[in-house]
């Protein structure tokens, strides 16, 4: 069965990229997001099995959305997605139990290593 994958990210331009790697791969995505809040709603709603989580967005950023999302469930894999410049709040994301971190442009062999990786 495709593992299900929660993609979150303020732009849509960049959903769709994740999107476009993720199902040319065999994974199902089973919603998009576009900030934090809706993230953190969307993961009890749907129970992904992984989510791929901006770290820059409007309302909620994506650390905060990170903690509540493992405050909900503990075995939460969750991979942060960075621009350059983003190492400390990637560190912050790390210690807050994300399992890896994609840095932007997305190269898709790169994407999909640190999703094999954080299901494993
Ligand atoms: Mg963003």
């Amino acid at each position: 069965m495709a593992e299900r994958v929660l993609i979150v990210d303020d732009a849509a331009f960049m959903r769709m990229m994740v999107k476009d790697i993720l199902t040319k791969n065999g994974y199902e995505v089973v919603g998009e997001a576009e900030n934090g809040q809706q993230a953190v709603d969307m993961y009890s709603e749907h129970k992904p099995d992984l989510v791929t989580l901006d770290i820059t967005m409007p309302e909620k950023d994506g650390i905060q959305a990170l903690k509540e999302i493992k405050e909900k469930d503990a075995d939460a894999n969750v991979i942060m997605c960075s621009a350059m410049g983003q190492q400390a709040m990637v560190v912050d994301a790390i210690q807050a139990g994300a399992k890896d971190f994609i840095v932007k442009p997305f190269q898709a062999d790169r994407v999909i290593e640190a999703i094999q990786k954080a299901l494993s």
